[in-house]
């Protein structure tokens, strides 16, 4: 049968996390291409889900969030802002980060607005965009010219991109697939033309918990001057509690802006799943116990991190440590072994080290606009388990030839 795509979802094709999970798991590979933990989430989360079911929590849940999840998000925002909101004006929860994301350019966007968008970016915000009718517009992060450095923009590049017709500027940071952090420096400049030329910023800090440089700390772009009536803070529980299959996130922000999240977020989903806000409004009351696994989920990925980091760069690899998140990027056109298989790009060797050495890989051009940016580059999840990750590199070893 011919598609009956509409021309709005024709540039996008099959999501390339559906694409790698399905081919790791055609050629019995080690997935390191979608970030999912293979591990679970916190047992005093689960107990209250399952509890939320048994207790009769079965219907339909008010539309921008059950009140006690509403009042734990507000507390984990106090926690760290020192900011007190109003559970029912500030906050809606919805089915995940990237249902926020489509509901935050859906509220708020109008057909020929002007959205900027850092490349490379989550694949979802070009499609999001482009539901809203918007008109992306690129800021390109390259990649560190030093060992240690992180990807880096260009700050005149960056004041050119705003103009009367941008509307909105997306920020994520802790960054997908990058790790980068984005510095209180970068941010201030980043706010100061939001305020210049009256932009609302919508940022995705899913990863907001998940940073390993005690010197790059996360910072919220809400709490920069005159920033808090012109950010929607985005976020999930999926990634700080290794529940991602929950689908719980929330966007938080001045009523007027929640409020265009609510229009659009009633009219997609309606209501989030009913069980797994009680679930998650316990997981985030819960202080003690989630700082507790926040503690030992932060040693494990740290101890992750470099484990990879390590192996690659052995491997040849040019390897970019990420600051925050759960991916390395690497450079494999400096992997000896890469280099002599003689791919064409990015997505020739992710699809080759999937079959060849059984371990698969995003290739991040899908993240570019222009797809040459990232035809070097490839992205290695490190959320899984010590016995995953060991078996992943024991497998790139014996492919190049270094065990
Ligand atoms: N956020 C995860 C990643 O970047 C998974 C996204 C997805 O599967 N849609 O790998």
């Amino acid at each position: 049968m011919t598609t009956r795509l509409a021309e709005r979802f024709a540039p996008f094709g099959t999501t390339i996390f559906t694409e790698m999970t399905l081919l790791a798991q055609a050629h019995g590979a080690v997935n390191l291409a979608q970030g999912f933990p293979d591990f679970d989430g916190p047992e005093f989360a689960k107990a209250a889900a399952a509890a939320a079911i048994a207790a009769g929590h079965n219907q339909y849940a008010r539309m921008f969030g059950i009140p006690a999840l509403n009042q734990a998000i507000s507390g984990w925002w106090r926690e760290q802002t020192g900011v007190e909101l109003d559970p029912d004006a500030h906050i809606c929860v919805t089915s995940g980060c990237t249902e926020a994301i489509a509901a935050a350019m859906l509220g708020l966007i109008n057909p020929g607005d002007e959205v900027i968008l850092f490349e490379p970016y989550y694949d979802s915000y070009r499609a999001s965009v482009a539901m809203a009718g918007g008109v992306p517009l690129i800021v390109t992060l390259r990649p560190p010219t030093t060992d240690h450095g992180p990807f880096w923009f260009d700050p005149d590049e960056l004041a050119r991109a705003f103009s009367p017709r941008t509307r909105v500027i997306l920020v994520n940071t802790p960054h997908n697939p990058t790790g980068k952090v984005f510095s209180a420096d970068e941010l201030r400049q980043i706010a100061e033309l939001c305020n210049r030329h009256d932009v609302i910023a919508v940022t995705d800090e899913v990863y907001e918990r998940l940073t390993y440089d005690p010197s790059r700390p996360h910072v919220r772009l809400a709490t920069l001057p005159g920033m808090a009536d012109r950010t929607l803070t985005l976020s999930s529980l999926g990634k700080t509690f290794s529940l991602t299959g929950w689908k719980i996130g929330w966007a938080i922000g001045a009523a007027g802006l929640v409020r265009a999240v609510r229009a659009a977020h009633q009219f997609m989903t309606f209501a989030t799943a009913t069980p797994f806000q009680h679930g998650a409004a316990a997981a985030l009351a819960s202080v003690d116990e989630r700082e507790g696994y926040i503690r030992d989920l932060m040693s494990q990925f740290t101890w992750a991190r470099s484990f990879l980091g390590e192996a690659l760069a052995r491997l040849g690899f040019r390897v970019y440590m990420p600051d925050g998140a759960y991916f390395i990027m690497v450079d494999w056109t400096a992997c000896p072994r890469a280099r002599s298989d003689g791919h064409a790009d990015d997505v020739a060797f992710c699809r080759s080290l999937t079959s060849v050495a059984g371990v698969a890989a995003i290739p991040p051009s899908v993240f570019y606009q222009n797809r040459e940016h990232g035809k070097t580059l490839a992205r290695f999840a490190f959320c899984k388990r010590r016995e995953t990750l060991q078996s992943a590199v024991q497998r790139l070893d014996r492919w190049a030839g270094t065990s």
